[in-house]
């Protein structure tokens, strides 16, 4: 094979998040290392990276207004941060205690159902009293029922197929509310959980399943120690700031908005918001889909296609004195079952799951607020949402006294809702671009996985697809 052409191409990648970052970053790193002819752009709308990552350091305090954490199930992001060099500011969370609020009470939950590893107090299975033995009884019936596979269900159907409504109501649906914000009735058991739901083709029985697989347990140097979520050292910022830094200098363009994409020359030109048109080769737009489809709204292009919604959503950090929380202390989060009473969905106790959070003597917690179908909670006022949150920590962890600051972040619209059906929108989404734009991709958190670990696989997947397509359309059979 022989390179038949230099030509300068042209790469522009629309959305500094960590998709868009992550996408530069491999994209440049092969671009160095094989000195291919191919400059990459990397612009965003706002004056910071990190879309929805922000960290806040204030005080001695790190306040994550977005994502805390990530589960790196794969080593996505291990990886990206060897790559980055800094795998030593990866830090595994603290182990402790996990609750959910059914009806008002905290119950612990059993062991083998957190992720976060809890003390050796935890019930088990049979002995929690978050289902009654009834739906003990229910669960267990799993191990005997036929496989049911459908084509694609909702993550509430799946889950009462195989292990009852109970166990639904009392620790799916709060474990789910908690961290995605999503109506488990409308949520894709495929899009979501694929390996879940696998479970059941491979194994019949999910019970079954989880005991022989590894997907909810840890490897055991891990497990005694420490729990499975990650973050870096002074937050996930830290991440962020590491990619930036590593891009080619100029390369990273902020506050710059695209307008709009249009087909020129085998190429496409962008129209920035401060009136300057950019060509480029190849476009990867690595923003939420909706703006994806403002920028292109060539005739019809995405109108036959379900949109895929968000959900809007609010994280509230507080700042106490430690003797202020006088029940459940040692806790690191509760969730919050949709029977129960208090606004908010989850609580993690910032200052039990990591090091070096808070001032010593200090207390950090962090909720959120806001379901689908029940968002209008995010459109109060600061006071009012503090109000409401004092509330209910009153009731659930015994909290007294006023907070020593409040910081409430609102996400409009900004947690995908991969809802059934979710694969065959991406599918399309994926075709029509192919069949009218091929030099136009799209990648992020609204079609292949919400997670930060997702995101940084799809931005190196990304990387390495389109450097293969400009690198083979550049060389022929000699
Ligand atoms: C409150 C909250 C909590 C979360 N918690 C967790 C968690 O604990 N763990 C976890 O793994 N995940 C979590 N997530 C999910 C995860 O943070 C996101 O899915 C992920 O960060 C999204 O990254 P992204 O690069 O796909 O998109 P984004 O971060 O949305 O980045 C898109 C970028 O595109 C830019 N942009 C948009 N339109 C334009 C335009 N027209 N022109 C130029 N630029 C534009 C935006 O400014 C933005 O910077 C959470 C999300 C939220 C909102």
């Amino acid at each position: 094979m022989m390179r038949v052409t230099n030509k300068q191409r042209k790469v522009v990648i629309i959305g500094a998040g960590i998709t868009g970052l992550t996408t530069a970053f491999y994209m440049q790193k092969q671009v160095r290392e094989e000195k291919l002819p191919i400059d990459v752009v990397l612009l965003d709308a706002s004056l910071r990276t990190g879309g929805k990552i922000e960290t806040l350091r204030q005080d001695g305090y790190v306040i994550e207004r977005g994502p805390e954490s990530f589960y790196d199930q794969h080593g996505d992001v291990e990886r990206l941060a060897q790559d980055l060099y800094i795998r030593s500011k990866l830090m595994y969370n603290n182990i402790g205690n996990s609750y959910i609020a059914v009806h008002g009470e905290l119950h612990p939950i059993p062991n083998h159902f957190t992720m976060n590893r809890t003390t050796n107090e935890s019930p088990s299975f049979m002995t929690t009293n978050l289902l009654s033995l009834s739906g003990k009884l229910r669960a267990m019936k799993d191990i005997v029922l036929p496989r049911g596979h459908e084509e694609d269900e909702s993550v509430a159907h799946f889950f009462k197929r195989r292990v009852g409504t109970e166990v639904v109501e009392n620790f799916i649906e709060p474990l789910l509310a908690g961290t995605f914000a999503g109506d488990i009735d409308q949520l894709s058991m495929r899009a979501m959980f694929p390996e879940l739901y696998q479970l059941e083709e491979e194994h019949r029985s999910l019970l079954k399943g989880l005991k022989k697989t590894d997907i909810l347990f840890l490897p055991n140097e891990v497990r005694h120690h420490r729990g499975v979520y990650q973050t870096f050292q002074h937050g996930l910022q830290t991440l962020v700031e590491s990619l930036e830094e590593s891009l080619v200098p100029h390369s990273l363009r902020k506050g710059v908005r695209v307008e709009q994409i249009d087909e020129a020359n085998g190429g496409v030109v962008l129209q920035l918001n401060n009136g300057e048109k950019l060509h480029a080769d190849e476009l990867i737009i690595a923003t939420p889909f909706a703006a994806a489809k403002k920028m292109l709204h060539i005739d019809g292009i995405f109108d036959e296609i379900q949109p895929v919604k968000s959900a809007t959503i609010a994280t509230v950090t507080m700042a106490f004195r430690k003797e202020q929380i006088t029940k459940y202390e040692d806790a690191i989060n509760f969730f919050v079952s949709r029977n129960s009473n208090f606004a908010v969905t989850s609580c993690t106790f910032s200052h039990n799951k990591w090091d070096d959070i808070a001032p010593d003597g200090q207390a950090l917690l962090r909720l959120y607020l806001g379901r689908v179908g029940d968002e209008t909670i995010v459109e109060l006022s600061d006071s009012e949402i503090e109000k409401i949150v004092l509330n209910d920590l009153q009731e659930a962890i015994g909290l007294i006294g006023q907070p020593q600051f409040t910081i409430v972040s609102r996400w409009k619209e900004a947690m995908p809702q991969y809802v059934v059906g979710h694969d065959e929108a991406v599918q399309s989404i994926r075709q029509n671009l192919s069949k009218r734009l091929p030099m136009v991709h799209v990648t992020g958190s609204s079609y292949e996985g919400v997670s930060i670990p997702n995101c940084v696989a799809q931005g190196r997947a990304m990387a390495k697809r389109i450097l293969t397509k400009l690198t083979q359309a550049d060389y022929t059979d000699a």
